[in-house]
């Protein structure tokens, strides 16, 4: 094997590229966690991750994946035997209902074909029907990685709220924060659960939650038992800004980096960024003649696209030859669409010239993979970007 010259291009839908400013933050000597320096630089992530989230209550930030903050959320807010509302969306929807389960909460798993998002009416049937007020929490992923598709939820707020029913909102946006508009004040959401390595533009290592003041109340009540995940010492620690056990230091020098970087472009362009993204390379996907997986257009992923593949042809096999060929990573399908669908990211650290050679990758793979398609798809993607540049 030679070692490739250039860079490699990362476009799974996370981890991410991590851009060069936030590597070299997180290269700094690690410090004293209980020191006069720590308390600034924790500081200033703790209040700007608010400002990310978009909420002025607590955003807690524990060393993990997503994985360990989906726990956490469900640790601090429910009890065994609670039953909860959840949508299949797609494969982590799944895992995050399989754990819910694991734990012994029952989940009423609202079946999809993987091609939608959340029904805002059936949240509203199924929570009117709930005249008991059985149902302890509604919890829905915003952006399905797996899938490609954003799901409304806003409109699954005012779902639960022309319901008039009590139950938490918790929302996984573990793939669309920094990405997606995202409000949870606004929206009223109990808890946000995120993570590192998506838009946020960072290494995998960080999970967040964002609780409201209805979740925290939750939290002094519910019976599950935790100690690692447990919010309350958390938030004691961090109303000094600092932690119950030794944080990741290096990467919340890498939080710190990231907050300033979406400051600066600004997250409104940002949003708009990826949403371009999104669109060119929808446009492209169209003239080759593949088919997108998502749907539904108003749910259209702006940090990825799920494209499938015709019958008969396996997507890992196209994903390896544009691995070998051109040193390009795309993210493979998952759970039922395993092998049936690639997924281009297009989210994070990206400019039009980095998606233009993405696409082109994928083009020349899919010539190169023995692919029937039409060409020009890049021209087309080329074209939408040079309209629409500012
Ligand atoms: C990546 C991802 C996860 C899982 O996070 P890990 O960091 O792999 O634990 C959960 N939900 C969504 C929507 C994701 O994109």
């Amino acid at each position: 094997m030679t070692s490739p010259s250039g860079r490699h291009f990362l476009q799974i839908p996370g981890p991410s590229n991590v851009p060069d400013r936030i590597l070299h933050a997180i290269g700094r000597p690690t410090i004293d966690h209980r020191g006069p320096e720590f308390r600034r630089l924790s500081e200033e992530v703790l209040t700007g991750s608010r400002r990310i989230f978009k909420t002025s209550g607590p955003v807690v930030v524990f060393p993990t994946s997503g994985t360990g903050a989906w726990e956490a959320a469900l640790m601090n807010t429910l009890s065994p035997g609670d039953k909860i509302l959840m949508f299949e969306t797609g494969h982590f929807a799944t895992l995050w209902c399989k754990m819910a389960r694991k734990f012994g909460i029952e989940v009423d798993f609202v079946p999809t074909n993987w091609r939608h998002g959340v029904d805002p009416q059936i949240v509203e049937d199924k929570l009117k029907a709930d005249s008991g007020q059985a149902i302890k929490s509604v919890n829905i992923v915003h952006n399905e990685t797996s899938t490609g598709v954003t799901s409304r939820v806003a409109e699954v707020r005012q779902a639960i709220d022309n319901a008039s029913h009590p139950a938490l909102f918790m929302v996984d946006t573990i793939s669309s924060l920094g990405s997606v508009d995202y409000r949870h004040d606004e929206w009223q959401i109990d808890v946000t659960v995120g993570c590192s390595q998506k838009g946020l533009m960072l290494p995998p290592g960080l999970g967040f939650n964002a609780i409201s003041e209805k979740a925290l109340e939750a939290s002094r009540k519910n019976r599950f038992i935790r100690h690692f995940w447990d919010w309350n010492d958390m938030l004691k620690a961090n109303e000094n800004f600092f932690y119950p056990s030794t944080p990741c230091t290096n990467l919340l020098y890498g939080l710190r980096e990231s907050i300033r970087m979406l400051e600066e472009e600004g997250l409104d362009r940002v949003f708009a960024r990826h949403a371009r993204f999104g669109e060119a390379t929808r446009r492209a996907v169209r003239t080759w003649g593949l088919e997108i997986l998502c749907e539904e257009p108003k749910e259209f992923s702006p940090v990825l696209t799920a494209v499938m593949m015709p019958a008969g042809k396996g997507a890992d096999a196209l994903r390896k030859v544009i691995l070998d060929a051109f040193n390009m990573s795309l993210g493979n399908g998952l759970g039922k669409v395993a092998d049936k669908v690639f997924r281009i990211g297009h989210l994070g650290d990206l400019n039009d010239l980095s998606l233009i050679g993405t696409l082109a990758g994928v083009e020349m793979g899919l010539e190169l993979g023995r692919i029937e398609h039409h060409k020009g798809g890049v021209q087309a993607a080329m074209q939408y970007l040079s309209e629409s540049a500012s």
